[in-house]
């Protein structure tokens, strides 16, 4: 099934650019690992910027999107390497903390984005978040199970982008956790004592 929520166009065109910092870049790939009309319009992008220097050959960028991004994190020189692998087990992940009942939290290593905030959050179902607000822009692609907040339903491959005037309580729908890889610029502010709890993955 193709994902529902995308990113816009401005964030397609500095993902098209490699204006994004690495960490926000590796969410946008997770997400066009899933949806081919992004990365339709990704090689849009990259195809004007480049129209007037010389012919850019059509390859598919969703291939191998994610292992660049993860070059320009880990190892900025080198070669990037397909690898076929489910993204869950791609990613460079640091322990698995237990933040409250059924949540647990994973820093991915982002050695060459030290001021980026990336990490895998996992909630199981019926397990309420913490209406909390941002105090940056956050990057979100939903990797497993789904969510349900203010803005409709999020499963596997949708993208969200929110921003400091965001103001949401997710809610873990179906039966299985739902797992989503995060980048963040700012600390989340999170509303009442469980909410403090739930959300002490900011530090991560
Ligand atoms: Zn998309």
């Amino acid at each position: 099934m193709n994902p529902r929520h995308h990113p816009s166009a401005d964030v397609l065109a500095a993902y098209a650019a490699g204006t994004h910092e690495p960490g926000f870049g590796l969410v946008v790939a997770a997400h066009l690992e899933t949806c081919s009309e992004c990365r339709a319009r990704v090689r849009a992008f990259e195809a004007a910027s480049g129209a007037a220097l010389e012919d850019i050959p059509q390859t598919d960028v969703g291939a191998d999107a994610l292992a660049k991004v993860m070059a320009r994190l880990d190892q900025p020189s080198a070669e990037a390497q397909p690898d076929t692998r489910p993204l869950l087990e791609r990613l460079p992940l640091g322990p698995r903390k237990w933040v409250a009942p059924g949540v647990w939290v994973a820093a991915v290593e982002t050695p060459h984005a030290p001021d980026n905030r990336v990490y895998l959050l996992s909630v199981a179902p019926g397990m309420p978040t913490a209406r909390h607000e941002h105090s940056g822009a956050e990057f979100c692609t939903v990797l497993k199970g789904a969510f349900r907040d203010e803005s409709g339903l999020y499963s596997a491959g949708d993208f969200a982008a929110t921003d400091e005037d965001v103001d949401h309580q997710p809610v873990v729908i179906g039966d299985e956790e739902c797992v989503c890889l995060f980048a963040t610029e700012g600390r989340l502010k999170a509303r009442g004592v469980l909410g403090r709890l739930a959300f002490a993955y900011a530090d991560v």
